[in-house]
């Protein structure tokens, strides 16, 4: 669906509504139900075959989530969106929907570690394998080439490292394969970066993130081209069944109103974060896209609107350390996920990358030393005061130095 405003403040907020269809509701409608009944037994047999529109089954489809996926078609620029039970229904969905037994697929130098876990899971039933290319230089990337590839799976910024992939070289090197480029663009949200602009065939969301910004819903979503997510919508989420509820479809719609106030906010916090980080004495390294000491700093200026609201880095010390710093917070909340309000912080090595084996992790750079740290919208001033007297009782050993 291209997007009917110029600017993404004004199709957060209106794309795919019209209040004037439904009694001038402003806000869309909650349609909480799970079928829909037919005037006639024909009338049922005609939307069956297709050949009359309307609603049948809410697993089939929901006004309230057609809502939902025509918003996000627009502010993806592409031409569906379709809504899952989770980011990691979405993912899965694209993937089984793009492989068959014995196929490849190939992956950024970094990956979710729940993605990670189904890649492993598709190659053991399936003999799907999977491996990674730094996707730093068209030439590596031309090398990772299979005959049999059947997609190339991008996350950038990667969880959790923070690297970024250029996705228009991605896209241009797998177009002269005929190969879909499947973007992850979750750590970005739609506000910040666009791959499908890019001449990326796909993207998906873990829309419990920023899309939803309230941490009160678990979805994801799906945008890509008419006809293969039409195909998508009644083979593998029509069967395999992972779809959204309406109500928190509702939920979304109501997140994505205010996704470019919020991430311009988690960006301006992010910003003072991470300059205060970089010059603390226990911290060894700073990831994070809007730094110009960044190896991917030129791609961030290319692809992205600004650096987003996720910051990782290394403390100096042991896993033993990292613990300690985490427990010695006093507001900001341990927990997984991110793109909430509330400041979130994790241990991705022993937490969400936990299922990944200790070789991966080491490609990955995912380190004992590592913390990742969503920035919420607090006023940053808080959220520094508590980081940095928790990074104050950090006891580094002289050989934890040493290593940094
Ligand atoms: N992709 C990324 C980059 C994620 O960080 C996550 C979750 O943390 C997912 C996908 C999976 O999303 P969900 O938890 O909504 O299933």
């Amino acid at each position: 669906m291209a997007r009917t405003y110029k600017h993404m403040a004004t199709s957060v907020i209106h794309e795919g509504y019209d209040s004037k269809n439904m009694l001038g509701s402003l806000t869309t409608p909650l349609f909480q139900t799970s079928t829909y009944t037919f005037n006639t037994a024909e009338q049922g047999e005609r939307r069956f075959a297709g050949e009359e529109e309307g609603y049948i089954y809410s697993r089939l489809g929901n006004p309230t989530v057609t809502v939902l996926e025509e918003r996000i078609a627009a502010l993806e620029n592409g031409e569906r969106g379709l809504a899952f039970g989770s980011g990691m229904a979405a993912v899965s969905a694209m993937l089984f929907a793009l492989t068959k037994a014995n196929d490849h697929i190939l992956c950024s130098p970094g990956l979710y570690g729940c993605t990670f876990g189904l890649l492993t899971m598709m190659k053991e039933k399936y003999n799907i394998s999977f491996d990674f290319s730094t996707m730093v230089t068209e030439d590596e990337l031309h090398s990772k080439i299979k005959s049999e590839t059947a997609c190339i799976y991008v996350e950038t910024p990667i969880n959790p490292t923070m690297k970024l992939i250029d996705l228009e070289m991605v896209a241009k090197v797998a177009k002269e394969y005929g190969i879909p480029v499947v973007v992850d663009n979750t750590f970005a949200s739609p506000y910040l970066q666009n791959p499908i602009d890019l001449g990326c065939d796909v993207v998906v969301h873990s829309a419990t993130k920023y899309i939803g910004g309230h941490g009160d819903v678990i979805a994801g979503l799906a945008v890509g081209k008419k006809e293969f997510l039409d195909n998508v919508a009644v083979t593998t989420l029509k069967d395999i069944g992972g779809i959204i509820s309406p109500f928190d479809a509702w939920l979304l719609l109501r997140g994505l109103k205010t996704l470019p106030v919020r991430v311009d906010r988690h960006c301006d916090n992010a910003e003072e974060i991470f300059k205060r980080l970089k010059t603390h004495p226990n911290v060894a390294t700073v990831y994070y896209p809007n730094d110009d000491a960044h190896p991917d700093y030129h791609i961030m200026k290319k692809q992205m609107r600004r650096g987003g609201g996720i910051i990782s880095f290394e403390i100096k010390g042991t896993k033993v350390d990292a613990q300690k710093f985490l427990n010695e917070l006093s507001f900001l909340k341990i927990a997984v996920s991110l793109g909430d309000a509330e400041t979130l912080i994790e241990h991705p090595a022993t937490m969400t990358h936990a299922v990944v084996p200790d070789e991966s992790k080491q490609y990955m750079g995912i380190t004992d030393q590592l913390i990742r740290l969503s920035v919420g919208l607090e006023a940053w001033q808080d959220i520094w005061a508590d980081l940095e007297q928790a990074l104050n009782k950090i006891n580094v050993s002289s050989d934890a130095y040493s290593k940094a």
